[in-house]
């Protein structure tokens, strides 16, 4: 059971024959569980059209994007956002909100989380599976503490107990990494479909990489892996929020695009952007900022090829934004610093899912817990039999 809702919820709807031959079940199995399914409203079937070719054409099964939904949230440094997701991946609604970066506070963070939750109407908590959180910082996957969030000012942080009572809800509530969560997502509906050995590098004003290695995500033993943001690379370069000097973002985050473009730190997207235009008609300054942080970006990359050996690096956030005027650059840099094997076998490419990409992973890390245990949803909940003696 568990094998077909994860095809269904990877690829939406599949026929019949289709879900028989990605799991390996045969088509009795599979015609009796997509039974147990539609039973419980989690998938319907539509009847085939009939084919022009000899054969009985196969039913198509369709899962049921409003049940379960799930609640995706994010914390980034320069706003806030919300999904709710349905069985199947469809993103029924999304919301994003910038916000000033004075009001960065824990306090102010979950009051703005739950006033963009509200406004969220297609969010049903009845049919809801769970809440997912993608934050800029290192989660303890143990018990989902944010330890440091260096550009929001969080240290040890008990985020979901917060976010609980200012949402006031049951449901289970899931922590991640930013940029863990946006390599799952690309992984599952972006530019890393099909792709098992991932490097996805996000920039904001911090820098964040999700690892998945042979499929699987790389955590490290405390959940703490990924932090390549911090990766000291410039012992002659600035001091860092994190109490380092010279880490990678201080030469590829956004704050060092600005200033080296000659604008204010902290401008956020609107200036990101400004800074685009302007490169494009021949602003030498903003040119220089631009590869100036291609460069530095490169030369990480280039390390990275070289310990992970990945077959794909998604370029997420600033990166992804940027990407048309720095690829080269990027490129160039790859050729000159990464090992040749592994330089050849890699290919980078910008983000699909955009800017909502670890939003949209937030929604898939909350859904883990349907996929894993979808027989859950199979008994009767007190609000179906309501319904169904109504
Ligand atoms: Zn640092």
């Amino acid at each position: 059971l568990g094998a077909l809702v994860r095809e269904l919820h990877g690829a939406g709807p599949l026929s019949r024959s289709e879900l028989g031959m990605r799991t390996g079940l045969t088509r009795s199995t599979v015609r009796a569980l997509i039974g147990e399914l539609a039973t419980a409203l989690l998938v319907t079937e539509e009847e085939p059209e009939p084919l022009g070719t000899p054969g009985r054409p196969s039913h198509l099964v369709r899962p049921n994007p409003l049940r379960p939904v799930s609640l995706g949230l994010e914390i980034a440094v320069d706003s806030i956002a919300g999904a709710v997701v349905g069985f199947g991946g469809d993103v029924l609604q999304s919301l994003r909100v910038d916000r000033p970066r004075g009001e960065l506070s824990l306090d102010h963070t979950v009051a703005d989380l739950a006033q963009l939750a509200a406004r969220l109407d297609r969010f049903d908590e009845d049919s809801a599976i769970g809440i997912g959180v993608a934050i800029a910082g290192v989660v303890r996957r143990a018990d989902g503490v944010v330890a440091l969030a260096p550009n929001l000012g969080w240290r040890d942080i008990a985020l979901s107990h917060a976010l609980r009572q200012s949402l006031g809800t049951m449901l289970p509530i899931h922590i991640g990494n930013e940029a863990d969560l946006g390599a799952l997502a690309e992984a599952r509906r972006g530019a890393a479909r099909g792709a098992s050995h991932i490097l996805f590098v996000s920039g904001e004003v911090g820098v964040g990489g999700g690892v998945i290695v042979d499929g699987r995500p790389l955590n490290g033993i405390a959940g703490f892996a990924g932090e390549i943001g911090h990766m000291p690379l410039n012992p002659a370069g600035s001091a860092c929020r994190c109490g380092s000097v010279g880490c990678w973002e201080t030469e590829v985050g956004e704050d060092a695009l600005l200033a080296r473009a000659g604008r204010e730190r902290g401008g956020g997207r609107d200036a990101v952007a400004s800074v685009l235009h302007d490169a494009s008609s021949g602003d030498e300054r903003a040119q220089a900022a631009l590869e100036h942080v291609g460069q530095w970006l490169g030369y990480g990359l280039a390390g990275l090829v070289n310990v992970l050996n990945p077959e794909l690096i998604v370029l997420g956030g600033l990166f992804g934004r940027i990407y048309e005027q720095i690829a080269d650059t990027v490129e160039l840099r790859l050729d000159r610093y990464a090992l040749a094997d592994a330089r050849r076998l890699v290919r980078v490419v910008p983000a699909a899912l955009g800017e909502d990409a670890p939003l949209l992973g937030a929604a898939e890390l909350a859904f883990e817990t349907f996929l894993g245990d979808p027989a859950a949803w199979l008994r009767p909940r007190p609000a179906l039999v309501e319904l169904a003696t109504a």
